[in-house]
């Protein structure tokens, strides 16, 4: 046997060693790690397969024993392109069902069968045959169809298993890149040893892919001692880590940021993996130009930040919460939800809760709710509180004559007209219909029609023009102070002003009335 022989069977029995070590040592930890276990060592027991009998075969003399070792050849390496394929896939945490990885597989099990029946239909080789001038063990091989499906197809998974690694480069955490690196030059090693020799760069009659997967044997290796390599998927969390929609920002027991998810990216576009290592008070003044509003403590906290996202103000709700392992402080997280629809949904409720739709002041129930306080606290300070009831005159007749719609603009222009006419610590509201109510803190009676008459005025005088007709109201109020006497409520007080209003509506209309002692309580 020549010395190069003798090289090429000892690369390639390294592999296969190598391979069935990596296999076992998989095998003897499986329970550490899980699923992935499998995969790997189907993966590697194809291999040590592939490299035995690519041993074997280069120790034979006869075109029969190199035939058998090729099909105990094509059993391992047809099967370890797709197989490393599913490896890296469960690796990332793609999921594929049982039918997927049964297609996936179909293509090595019908090679296997195309190099078993090859003699019958010359479909995988044309040719197959001792190297007429080289003698055994090489083979001189003209190519079938199905050799270049097959190749097409395990170049292919290669490729595939690569690229997959390689696209999640930017989005693994700095710790797990070695598995990535490892991964990802683990499988261009035997892609790229497999497309020189398929476009025929290296010696005739020997296949170079098992010595050189000793070195991806290597890496792999090197892998799983220096970083856990599958014990706990870190990819697949990587990628759950990314996929949530909160912004997620990782700090260590100094407060300095070691990971960020890619919502966090979204929601602060200046973030980028150069502001690594600083603290994060110095990380959020260069996000957001403020200092970080809340105490960065270890322990679970939650409140809620607005901030500028381009031009838009988003509501965010900050969780900060402790990563502990044990007893032991590892941490802190800081998690961003933006709650900004659920809190503009909130305000709108709110603002439904305690406006008039039509109007936009205060409805009935926030009247009641802001002038019992002020109500209690004059009653208290013993300072003057006057209430007034407006309505509007014959409204019914403008609904009757201009339709419901013009109606609802007349009460959206009587409004507008006291708005305009009254102060920021007058609470108007609707109090129903076309009813008015106004509390006049710290007012007596005679201030309260001094308004009432100022807004009769103005609504008299103002126009709405609708559909080139030219309409005007005119409004009654009842006005009514409290007395000094304490005990009366708010109610009692609004049914003096009432009776004000009854009267000036019995008075003819358009007119201010106060209540007077002799008027019934
Ligand atoms: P008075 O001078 O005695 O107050 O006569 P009036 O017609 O104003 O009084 P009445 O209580 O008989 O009628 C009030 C009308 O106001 C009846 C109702 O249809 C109308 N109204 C109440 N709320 C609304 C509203 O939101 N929009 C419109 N367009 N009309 C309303
Ligand atoms: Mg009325
Ligand atoms: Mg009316």
């Amino acid at each position: 046997m020549s010395s190069q022989l003798t090289t090429y069977i000892t690369l390639i029995c390294t592999s296969g060693v190598l391979n069935l070590y990596l296999g076992a040592y998989v095998f003897a930890k499986r329970q550490q790690y899980k699923k992935i276990a499998n995969f790997f060592m189907i993966y590697t027991a194809s291999i040590t397969i592939y490299c035995f009998a690519s041993a074997f075969s280069l120790t034979a003399d006869t075109i029969g024993q190199l035939k058998l070792w090729n099909i105990l050849l094509y059993i391992g390496m047809a099967a370890s392109a797709p197989l490393g394929l599913l490896f890296v896939m469960h690796y990332l945490g793609i999921k594929l069902t049982k039918k997927r990885i049964a297609a996936m597989l179909a293509i090595p099990a019908i090679s296997v069968l195309m190099v078993a029946t090859n003699d019958v239909h010359h479909l995988h080789y044309k040719v197959f045959e001792i190297d007429p001038s080289l003698g055994a063990p090489f083979v001189h091989q003209e190519i079938g169809l199905w050799y270049l499906i097959h190749g097409i197809y395990t170049f292919g998974c290669m490729l595939a298993a690569f690229l997959l690694v390689i696209f999640r480069w930017r989005e693994t955490a700095k710790a797990y890149r070695p598995q990535i690196f490892a991964l990802s030059i683990g499988q261009l090693i035997p892609m790229s040893t497999a497309f020189i020799y398929l476009i025929g760069l290296t010696p005739e009659g020997i296949d170079p892919v098992p010595m050189v997967i000793c070195a991806s044997s290597i890496l792999y290796l090197w892998v799983i001692n220096r970083s856990q390599l599958f014990a706990v998927m870190p990819i697949a969390k990587d990628a759950i880590f990314n996929s949530i929609s909160d912004g997620v920002f990782v700090l260590n027991e100094s407060l300095n940021l070691i990971e960020f998810n890619q919502s966090a990216e979204k929601m602060f576009p200046s973030l980028n993996a150069s502001l690594f290592g600083m603290h994060f008070e110095s990380v959020w003044k260069g996000l957001s130009e403020t200092a970080f509003p809340f105490e960065i403590k270890a322990a679970e906290s939650l409140q809620e930040i607005e901030l500028k996202n381009g031009l838009l103000e988003r509501v965010y709700q900050v969780r900060i919460s402790p990563l502990r392992h044990g007893s032991e402080n590892k941490g802190l997280l800081i998690i961003f939800t933006d709650i900004t629809e659920v809190k503009s949904l909130q305000r709108k409720l709110e603002h439904q809760a305690y406006y008039d739709e039509l109007t936009g002041i205060f409805n009935r129930r926030a009247f009641f709710q802001t002038s019992e306080q002020q109500f209690a606290k004059a009653k208290q300070m013993e300072a003057p509180f006057t209430v007034m009831l407006i309505d509007i005159d014959h409204f019914k007749q403008v609904n009757d004559k201009y339709g419901h719609q013009v109606g609802d603009q007349l009460l959206k222009h009587v409004v507008d007209i006291c708005r305009a006419e009254l102060k920021k610590n007058m609470l108007f509201a609707r109090y129903g219909g076309e009813e008015f109510v106004l509390a006049l803190d710290g007012m007596n009676m005679e201030e309260g029609a001094v308004v009432a008459e100022r807004l009769r005025r103005q609504v008299e005088t103002s126009f709405l023009h609708v559909d080139g007709n030219r309409i005007s109201v005119t409004i009654s109020s009842g006005v009514a102070e409290a007395s000094a006497m304490q005990g009366e409520t708010l109610y009692q007080l609004l049914n003096k002003a009432d009776l004000a209003l009854y009267a000036a509506k019995h008075e003819g209309r358009n007119q201010v009335k106060t209540h007077a002692a002799e008027q019934l309580v």
